[in-house]
């Protein structure tokens, strides 16, 4: 099991990887993913800031604003970018839950947005547009309460300026150029809004995929295992494939093969009364108590819950029969009260021999057809179809 434990992890991680921490030493696959992550964030907050200079450019034409303060705001723009494209080099972050650091680089772009519509307020509304996107990156990566909280801090910023400092904070529409800075102001905020709600979705979409390629994986893995985890017998997979076998084998040898279910009596009521870890116990001690009182030949799996299918090949009925009445005694006669005090295991069995005529779902209708009568005629009983 370790060993596809291990398996399954290695193919986690990727999603691991992107969205969550990991314990221990990550991958360097997905090291050097993340980091493709990060610089692609960088990037795309570059040219964000450049579109803003661009309209600030816009608005430099029209009068409304001077060139020292556009270049001041690409300047403390770019040196942002550049520390956070170092920080995020020198792979610092890498082991960080939040290995973008966006609560950092999205709270030092909110003070430099605001700082520049305090110094200009004229083009406020370059400055305060910008502030819906810084809004939407935070939200891409808070959880609701995180949200809220930097909505106040963000709320109480614009407080700050609204209220305790006089600002001439008004839409720039003075001449047609000033007009059209305004639109295009606007309308580049929409379209960068847009791309991050779409940007986020597809990464959720590759998320999705990616579940749905573990998920593949999962069942791939179980399919490869043959053994039932709790008890160490053959799993449902397994032992049928091994009952077809078996079937096909009786009927090209013309040998007798018989299929015997079994059923643990009064599972729920041992559970319920005993506990499930307990229950759990009963079902191991019970393979275990089975697998040393079977023959090499036989095979021994887990059907489903506490039932569980013999296969005995080479065997007739009554014989059959007989090997099922003794292991009904035998786990009769355990002392299951080593286990918890009470506590009595006993079990039912429905025996079904192949005839000419059957096929697996045949045959374990009937052995089904069988443990059933024997339920119904009382329990720790073995009864033949
Ligand atoms: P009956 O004598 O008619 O078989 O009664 P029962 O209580 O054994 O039958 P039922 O099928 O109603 O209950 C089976 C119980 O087995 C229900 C389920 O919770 C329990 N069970 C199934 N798998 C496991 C398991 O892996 N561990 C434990 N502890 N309990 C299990
Ligand atoms: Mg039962
Ligand atoms: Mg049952």
């Amino acid at each position: 099991m370790g060993s596809m434990t291990a398996a399954a992890s290695s193919v986690l991680n990727p999603v691991n990887g992107d969205f969550e921490a990991v314990d221990g030493e990550l991958p360097t696959d997905t090291l050097a993913r993340r980091l493709r992550r990060r610089r692609q964030m960088l990037a795309l907050a570059a040219a964000s800031h450049a579109v803003n200079i661009a309209l600030l450019l816009v608005f430099l034409a029209a009068g409304t604003v001077d060139g020292t303060i556009i270049a001041a705001y690409a300047g403390c723009a770019f040196v942002s970018v550049l520390i956070f494209l170092a920080i995020s080099e020198s792979g610092l972050t890498d082991g960080w839950r939040d290995h973008f650091f966006a609560a950092p680089y999205t709270a030092v772009t909110y003070a430099l947005l605001l700082a520049f519509v305090y110094i200009a307020p004229n083009v406020a509304v370059v400055f305060l547009c910008a502030l819906f996107l810084v809004a939407n990156v935070i939200a891409l990566r808070t959880s609701p309460r995180e949200g809220v909280g930097a909505w106040s801090v963000m709320t109480g910023g614009l407080a700050l300026l609204y209220f305790f400092v006089d600002l001439p904070l008004t839409l720039p529409s003075g001449n047609s150029l000033e007009r059209f800075g305004t639109l295009l102001t606007f309308s580049m905020t929409i379209a960068r809004s847009m791309f991050i709600g779409i940007f986020s979705s597809s990464l959720r979409d590759a998320l999705f995929r990616r579940r749905v390629e573990l998920e593949a994986a999962y069942k791939r893995i179980e399919e490869l295992a043959e053994l039932d985890e709790l008890t160490g017998s053959f799993n449902r997979r397994c032992i049928m494939r091994l009952l077809d076998d078996e079937i096909i084998r009786a009927q090209r040898s013309n040998t007798p093969c018989t299929a015997a279910l079994i059923d643990l009596d009064w599972f729920k009521r041992i559970n319920d009364n005993f506990g499930h870890p307990t229950g759990d116990e009963v079902l191991r001690t019970f393979a275990i108590t089975i697998f040393a009182n079977i023959r090499s030949i036989d095979k021994f799996g887990r059907y489903g819950g506490e039932e569980f299918l013999l296969v005995l090949p080479d065997t007739p009925h009554d014989k059959a029969v007989q090997m099922l009445d003794r292991l009904r005694g035998i786990v009769e006669a355990l002392d299951w009260s080593a286990f918890s005090d009470g506590l009595i295991v006993t079990i039912s069995g429905g025996v079904a021999t192949l005839g000419p005529n059957d096929t697996p779902d045949t045959l374990l209708a009937r052995a089904d057809s069988a443990l059933y009568a024997a339920k119904e005629r009382g329990r720790n009983r073995i009864a033949s179809a």
